[in-house]
């Protein structure tokens, strides 16, 4: 049995790892992976203490703080969250399910599992992923160095992802549905002046081909309905994110985009009213912040953490220090 559970594994998910540990609550991290979309990103200037660093070793170091502070870390995606009613002395218990069909018991959760990459669905992208599909040019571009590679969408990751592969690769082919981009103006200049990029506008890919690893995508101009076939061995996926809430949809109160709705205090709602939902706290992108920076998700992780907190313990948000808390379990 934990005090809580927290989905994810990034920026959010790790502070309040950190806090939960640190008011000495059995604290368990279950993350599919470590780092999140900050993990894509190769150098972060915005979090403070750190002029400069890469998103990997800052989630990294993230992940040891949890660690050292008492969190228990495992790798398995949650498929499923049930509800115990009453059953903590008449608050709500929780059992979370893994799809390695492992369940764990816990008296609160925390959902701060960001959003996931946005899949294009065509045949060929679920194959060969890791063989030649990428959804992070920052993460798995210098592997394609010297290769034909695809980038797919229009907005500014594609744009960036595209700038970024022309200068390691003969050939970049972008490719977006529509003929114009929505990306920043500088960077739609920049790309259309690199010599090896190519741009499909009006464009989507139907398939991707391979034999274990990419040989080629399959193109259809939407507008004349032509269809080629272009032999790359790389493509990139940079088509925005989605949040996943079909396990979560019966529990909590969701805005139109799928965005988990919180107070304040990272408290969630009901689905159907506008009570608190006791028990389950959210924090970072996947809730409504507009502000999905690296910084504001720690920020609301802490909160998440502390809020989980005060509700064990029967309290009202107070302002309670951080520090004259820790004990070891
Ligand atoms: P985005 O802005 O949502 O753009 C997604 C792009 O993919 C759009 O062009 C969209 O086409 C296209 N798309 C969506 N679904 C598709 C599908 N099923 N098939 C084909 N194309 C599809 O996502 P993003 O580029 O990842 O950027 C996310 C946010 O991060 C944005 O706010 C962006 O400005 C920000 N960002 C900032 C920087 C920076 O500041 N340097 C860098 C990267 C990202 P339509 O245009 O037709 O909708």
């Amino acid at each position: 049995m934990y005090d809580t559970i927290v989905i994810g594994g990034a920026a959010a998910s790790l502070t309040a790892a950190i806090y939960a540990a640190r008011r000495a609550m059995k604290t368990l991290v279950i993350a599919k992976s470590i780092g999140g979309q900050a993990a894509m990103t190769d150098v972060i200037e915005n979090y403070p203490g750190f002029l400069s660093i890469g998103g990997i070793p800052l989630m990294n170091k993230m992940l040891k703080q949890a660690m050292k502070a008492g969190a228990e870390v495992i790798y398995e995606e949650v498929n499923a969250i049930e509800e115990i009613p009453n059953g903590n002395n008449g608050k709500p218990l929780f059992n979370v399910k893994t799809v390695s069909d492992n369940n764990y018991k816990t008296k609160t959760v925390m959902l701060t599992y960001g959003k996931t990459p946005r899949t294009l669905d065509v045949p060929g992208e679920g194959e060969f992923g890791a063989k030649g599909v990428s959804y992070c040019v920052t993460c798995d571009g210098p592997l394609f160095k010297g290769k034909k590679v695809v980038v797919v969408g229009g907005g500014n990751s594609a744009l960036e992802g595209a700038e970024y592969l022309s200068k390691i690769c003969p050939k970049v082919y972008l490719i977006h549905r529509r003929d114009q981009f929505r990306g920043f103006e500088y960077l739609v200049e920049e790309v259309k002046s690199r010599k090896n990029v190519e741009i499909l506008y009006n464009s989507v890919v139907k398939e991707i081909k391979g034999e274990h690893i990419v040989h080629s995508v399959v193109v259809q101009n939407v507008v004349n309905n032509e269809t080629k076939e272009i032999p790359v061995s790389g493509v990139f996926v940079e088509i925005g994110s989605v949040t996943k809430t079909d396990f979560i949809k019966h529990l909590v109160k969701l805005d139109q985009l799928g965005q988990v709705l919180t107070t304040n205090n990272a408290e969630t709602y009901y689905p159907d009213n506008e009570k608190i939902r006791p028990g389950i706290f959210a924090a970072g992108d996947i809730t409504q912040t507009p502000f999905k920076q690296i910084v504001v998700s720690a920020g609301e992780g802490c909160k998440a953490a502390l809020q989980a907190y005060n509700y064990l313990a029967g309290q009202h948000p107070t302002f309670v220090a951080d520090w004259v808390a820790k004990k070891k379990h």
